[in-house]
């Protein structure tokens, strides 16, 4: 029996990064600030200090939890999850574990355009701790240091079922999961900076068996690719094991991105007792039919739904609607564009070709695009009035770029204006005619591909203004006369 069927759970934490202040305390949540200054009695866990909870962060989770289809729990508390570790000076974090803020939910995913449900286990708010930085970070091999502004952050944490049975639909779970934050505007999702953070706990039982087989956990995520490494690496790890006769031992394994492989934790973490008890600081939140309508009313368009309303709205493919919706900022870039032009297969056509070539030179995101919106709309809107033709285009789009004018005032600037005047062409096609007898002699000759060097011509001595298919008519009819002459 050699054939095994993987079961994938994963528990994901986002930290709220989008709210102003801490889960418990009005430190702001900050980045790169210099260690331990954005921290106060509360968040550094002073004996006798209070916690108030931050309403927009209950509301924030709360979102997650109804995005994901959960059902919530009309009152929700918080629980003390019992441990000693230095990054938790109180020696135990405020979280949720029994009666978290959303139960029992479902995300869709996608693969090869096929859906499945992975269903949520839990949706549940809990406090970030301190940063631990070790070793060389630390700037001596045998120090730890200790930096106190990450401790209190609020966190979502998020579990699932082992619903997932290939590294596909792991991918296109952490996938739209990110997407999924992103566009309830809860948290920037930024991996490099533990703003979302994955765990995944891997078993395998052979195919055909209804009965999972043992559990291991691994952390130490810190990218999707780690987190496809690893579970690729930890399966594989089973597989071997199962396949000599071996027995799976219940463990939690760290990622070795460097060996690629999953070693033991050397704690028994697995053997803790969190000995959780009611948090006997904060009161229990109700949650109201008001309070829940009215965040309801809230909940931007997710992604799944942007995404077929693109489709349908605009008539753009899976692979057009798929980039423009992967991050809100693309889509709403999109749609501002398009209210400009009414064009909006020409709009996706250069934000994924061109502008997205542009950014990608540059090393910059979408969010630091210099173009805005309204003048890609513009651009595309001179083309369609014939303003401009599309080597024109491309040359402001690269101006717009770098300088962040409007189309206009870059055509107007340069005298870009397109020439559609058919007696101004005739006039440049005659003397170019007149300047290459040897080519008339090939067309002449019956040398059609002649053409498009006059056509080449013509773009030439106009810095390409000349509009091409008129270009390209009147080269012709003015050859197709030099033919007649000629017999
Ligand atoms: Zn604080």
């Amino acid at each position: 029996m050699s054939e095994f069927w993987a079961d994938i759970g994963c528990e994901i934490h986002a930290e709220l990064s989008s709210l102003n202040s801490k889960l418990f305390c009005c430190c702001p949540i900050t980045y790169g600030a210099p260690p331990n200054t954005a921290t106060c009695p509360v968040c550094l866990g002073f004996p006798g200090v209070l916690p108030v909870v931050n309403e927009k962060a209950v509301e924030a989770v709360l979102k997650v939890a109804l995005a994901l289809n959960c059902k919530i729990n009309p009152v929700t508390k918080f629980d003390r999850k019992n441990y000693y570790y230095p990054d938790l000076p109180k020696g135990y974090q405020i979280s949720q574990k029994y009666l978290p803020i959303g139960y029992d939910g479902w995300l869709e995913i996608y693969v090869n355009g096929k859906a499945k449900r992975i269903r949520i286990a839990d949706v549940h708010l809990e406090e970030d701790t301190a940063k631990s930085i070790h070793g060389e970070e630390a700037g001596d091999p045998t120090a730890t240091l200790i930096d106190f502004n990450r401790s209190g952050v609020p966190l979502c944490e998020i579990v699932t079922y082992p619903d997932m049975n290939s590294l596909e639909e792991l991918e296109a779970f952490m996938v739209s999961l990110r997407q999924l934050l992103l566009y309830l505007g809860v948290s920037e999702c930024r991996m490099e900076r533990g703003q979302l953070r994955f765990e995944a706990s891997v078993s395998l039982r052979p195919k055909g068996s209804e009965k999972l087989g043992t559990r291991v956990e691994i952390k130490n995520l810190n990218s999707f690719r780690a987190v496809l490494g690893a579970v690729e690496a930890e399966i594989k790890r089973q597989k071997e094991i199962l396949i000599s006769g071996g027995e799976i031992v219940q463990q939690t394994m760290l990622w070795n991105e460097a060996l690629k492989i999953t070693e033991p934790m050397r704690t028994k973490e697995t053997a803790h007792d969190y000995r959780y008890f009611p948090e006997p600081d904060l009161v229990p939140i109700v949650f109201s039919e008001f309070w829940l309508n009215s965040l309801k009313a809230e909940m931007p368009e997710l992604p799944r739904q942007k995404f077929e309303r693109f489709m349908r709205e605009y008539g753009l493919s899976d692979y057009e609607a798929g980039f423009l919706v992967a991050i809100p900022v693309t889509a709403d870039y999109f749609e501002r564009a398009t209210k400009v032009c009414k064009d909006p297969k020409a709009v996706a056509n250069w934000m994924l070709s061109d502008l997205q070539g542009l950014l990608k030179e540059a090393g910059k995101s979408w969010e630091e695009c210099p173009i805005l919106p309204q003048n890609l709309g513009e651009m595309v809107k001179l083309m369609q009035d014939e303003i401009i033709s599309v080597r024109i285009a491309k040359e402001i789009l690269k101006e717009m770029f770098v300088s962040g004018k409007s189309p206009k005032q870059i055509v107007e600037e340069r005298g870009l204006v397109q020439i559609t005047d058919e007696n101004e062409l005739k006039q440049i096609i005659e003397e170019i005619v007149a300047a290459n007898p040897k080519a008339v002699r090939e067309f002449l000759s019956g040398n059609e591909k002649v053409l498009g060097f006059f056509v080449g011509q013509v773009m030439k001595a106009t810095k390409g203004k000349a509009n091409p298919q008129l270009a390209n008519k009147l080269v012709k009819e003015m050859l197709e006369q030099a033919k007649v002459k000629a017999s």
